[in-house]
């Protein structure tokens, strides 16, 4: 997005669980870089189970207007959800997904090396298409005579293949080059810029087949712009087992919902704790910063959550909106307060509290002023 903005205003969505512990953390982040933002301007808005049993809607209509009227980007905390179906709630995040068309879901996974001078073993990002596939609900049972038929329609299109692979591939033009990426990477001997389109096109030749077809298509359209990056193409069973065999091959992976939502967890997992795990839901016109993990109830209240998932969505968010200097270095302070392994929070084998991780945090974005 264009940093032609004369304030930067930004919804806090903190819903429920230790949303509200880590909320706070991500603002103050973005409070500490704000001498290299336009002016600040923070809203504070209602979603969630809690907004939900005390209003009867989980995302009021006020919420939606602001963030569409008033702000340029959002960070969202984590919801709860009722363990049982109760009717007349749905998830808000879903909701405001469609109601802003962010329509890409960009989570980077990067382990944190104990020395500074050791590369990453997992440095990659998912980018999932967010608004169709198997998730367009489109889901039927009929009975037949010989028992229940269940169907459901799984949606690709051109337009939303193809926007999504010009995400994936303005990611991989503005990342740092990686050695020994790639599937054959014993070939490369240079440093790459990776995009690998995850698919099942084997099988499902018409539907991934559009897919695939779309993204390829994406550098081709982009007269020469996207010619330093590198395309390869994987199955999405491969693709896991490859994941979790040499995660270091992988720089962006862009795949169609589902496999990008199992291809995203399942890289989550490559790198410990769920609190440290930042994501964005990107649109042409709106960004929203949420962490990866949920509410939490079982910690919720006890100001030991780890806010670094909120503060790297905050980083992250400020990246898509242009701002990468400040955003560099949140995500130092974050790497550099990690990688000591000094003051951490439970999650990571730590004893400090929310309020510290985020002090110390803090101190290190300010001592690079
Ligand atoms: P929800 O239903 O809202 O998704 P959940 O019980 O699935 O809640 P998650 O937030 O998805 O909980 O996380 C699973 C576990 O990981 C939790 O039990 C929690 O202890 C841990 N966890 C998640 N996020 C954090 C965090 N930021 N800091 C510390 N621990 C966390
Ligand atoms: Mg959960």
């Amino acid at each position: 997005l264009s940093t032609a903005r004369n304030s930067l205003t930004v919804g806090l969505i903190p819903a429920d669980g230790i949303g509200r512990e880590v909320i706070p953390a991500a603002r103050d982040a973005i409070v500490a870089v704000q001498q290299e933002l336009p002016p600040l301007k923070f809203i504070d808005l209602l979603a969630g189970w809690d907004t939900f049993t005390r209003t009867g809607t989980a995302l009021p209509s006020e919420t939606v207007r602001a963030l569409k009227d008033e702000c340029d980007c959002a960070l969202f905390g984590s919801v709860s959800s009722p363990s049982r179906k109760v009717a007349g709630y749905s998830s808000p995040i879903v909701a405001l997904r469609k109601e802003l068309d962010l329509y890409a879901n960009i989570r980077p996974v990067r382990s944190v090396s104990a020395d500074a001078s050791t590369p990453p073993t997992t440095d990659l990002i998912v980018v999932r298409e967010n608004t169709e596939c198997l998730y367009v609900k489109d889901e039927k049972l009929v009975n037949t005579d010989n028992g229940k038929e269940a169907r459901a329609i799984r949606l690709i299109t051109e337009r939303a293949s193809t926007r999504i692979g010009k995400i994936a591939f303005e990611l991989a033009k503005a990342r740092p080059r990686k050695a020994g990426t790639g599937s054959n990477c014993c070939y490369f001997s240079d440093l790459l810029q990776l995009v690998t389109i995850i698919h099942k096109s084997n099988v499902l030749s018409v539907t991934d087949g559009l897919f695939r077809e779309s993204v390829r298509a994406v550098p081709v359209a982009a007269n020469g712009k996207f010619d330093d990056v590198t395309i390869e193409e994987q199955l999405v069973d491969s693709a896991v087992y490859r994941l979790f065999r040499e995660p270091q091959i992988y720089d962006v992976m862009v795949a169609p919902n589902l496999y990008g939502d199992i291809i995203s967890d399942a890289a989550a997992a490559l790198v410990g704790s769920l609190g440290v795990i930042p994501s964005i839901n990107a649109g042409d016109n709106f960004v929203m910063g949420e962490p990866v993990h949920g509410s939490a109830p079982d910690i919720a209240g006890k100001g030991i959550a780890n806010p670094v998932a909120s503060i790297r969505s905050a980083a992250l968010m400020l990246r898509h909106l242009g701002y990468s200097s400040p955003a560099d270095k949140i995500d130092k302070a974050v790497n550099d307060t990690l990688a000591p392994g000094k003051v951490l929070t439970a999650d990571l084998g730590g004893s400090s509290s929310t309020s510290e991780v985020t002090k110390h945090i803090m101190g290190l974005i300010e001592a690079q002023y």
